[in-house]
C-alpha cells in the first residue's frame, strides 16, 4: 500500500536570476561490491555470475556512497541525498535491517554521515530545510532522518516505487519514516527547481521508476552534471555500460544516452558510484 504524500509545485521558493550555486560531494561511506556491479556479465547466467559469490573479497571493488551539499546564496543550504545514517557505522542492523547488514559490506566511520560533514563545512544540519532525493535506495535514504527539519523532494513515481519495493528492489521502508517531511515532485522530462536555471533536474528512470539527475549551475557559470545511480561511474558514460542491477533496461539505456548528451556541455561530472570519483571530496565546485 502506498502512503499518500502532498505534492509540491515547482519552483520552490529561494530562486535569484542568475544565481549560482557551490557543491560540496561528501563521501558518507565506502562500500564493497562485486567487480560486476559496474557491468552485468553478458549471456545466459549474468546475473547471477555477477553476483560474485565466489570471487573473493579482496577482488570487489569500492564505491563510495555519496551525499552533497549544495549553497544556493538565496534559498541557503540543502542536500541532494543523504549518504548512509551514523549509525551504521557502529550497528548497521539498526538503519539497514538484519538481512541488509548481511548482505552489504560497508566501511565507515560516524564523522562520515552527512550531519558530520555538514558542520565540518560550517552549516548547521539543522540549518537544512530541503533536500532533493535523486530516488530512495537505502544508500541515498538512510540518513533522511538526521535531517528532522527538512522537507525532503522525491520525484512521485519513485515514492510510489519505494512504497511498493523491498531489499529486492534496493529500497528499506523504514527509512520513509512518516514522521518526515516527504513532498511528491511530478518531474515531466526537465524541471528547475528554483526556476532560476541554478538547479535543473531531468527524470533519468531505468535505474528506478522516478529517479532523478542534476544539472548545476556554480558560482563561476560553469555547469556540473550529477548524474546519480542512472551512471554509476565515468566509465557508465564512457562505454555505455549496463550495470548488474537495472529496474528497467531500455529506460536506463535512454536515460543514459541522455546523460551522456548532457556531459559532453558540462564543466564537470560526477557520477554515482564511482571507484575513481569523489576524488575532490574534500573540496568543493564553485
Ligand atoms: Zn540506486
Amino acid at each position: 500500500m502506498t502512503a499518500a504524500i502532498p505534492t509540491e509545485s515547482l519552483p520552490v521558493a529561494g530562486g535569484r536570476e542568475g544565481a549560482g550555486v557551490r557543491v560540496h560531494p561528501l563521501r558518507t561511506a565506502d562500500m564493497l561490491a562485486p567487480p560486476a556491479f559496474l557491468q552485468r556479465p553478458g549471456g545466459p547466467g549474468g546475473l547471477l555470475r555477477g553476483l560474485g559469490v565466489h570471487i573473493p573479497r579482496s577482488r570487489w571493488i569500492t564505491l563510495p556512497i555519496p551525499s552533497f551539499l549544495v549553497e544556493h546564496p538565496e534559498a541557503g543550504p540543502f542536500l541532494v541525498d543523504t549518504g548512509l545514517h551514523a549509525s551504521v557505522a557502529s550497528d548497521p542492523a539498526e538503519n539497514l535491517g538484519r538481512v541488509a547488514k548481511a548482505l552489504y559490506t560497508i566501511d565507515m566511520a560516524p564523522t562520515d554521515a552527512a550531519p558530520a560533514q555538514v558542520s565540518g563545512r560550517g552549516v548547521d544540519p539543522d540549518a537544512i530545510e530541503l533536500v532533493l532525493m535523486t530516488h530512495l535506495h537505502y544508500d541515498h535514504a538512510s540518513g533522511a532522518t538526521q535531517f528532522p527539519n527538512a522537507t525532503f523532494l522525491v520525484e512521485r513515481r519513485e515514492w510510489e516505487a519505494a512504497n511498493r519495493g523491498g531489499l529486492l528492489q534496493g529500497y528499506h521502508r523504514p527509512h520513509l519514516d512518516p514522521a518526515l517531511r516527504w513532498r511528491g515532485i511530478d518531474v515531466a522530462g526537465e524541471a528547475d527547481l528554483f526556476g532560476d536555471g541554478s538547479v535543473r533536474l531531468f527524470h533519468t528512470p531505468g535505474h528506478t521508476r522516478g529517479h532523478l539527475s542534476l544539472l548545476l549551475r556554480l558560482g563561476g557559470g560553469e555547469q556540473l552534471l550529477l548524474t546519480a545511480d542512472a551512471a554509476y561511474a565515468q566509465r557508465t558514460l564512457d562505454k555505455r555500460l549496463v550495470p548488474l542491477f537495472v529496474d528497467e533496461h531500455d529506460a536506463y539505456l535512454a536515460s543514459l544516452d541522455s546523460l551522456i548528451a548532457l556531459s559532453r556541455n558540462a564543466d564537470h561530472v560526477v557520477c554515482g558510484h564511482d571507484p575513481d570519483g569523489l576524488r575532490r571530496a574534500d573540496g568543493v565546485f564553485a
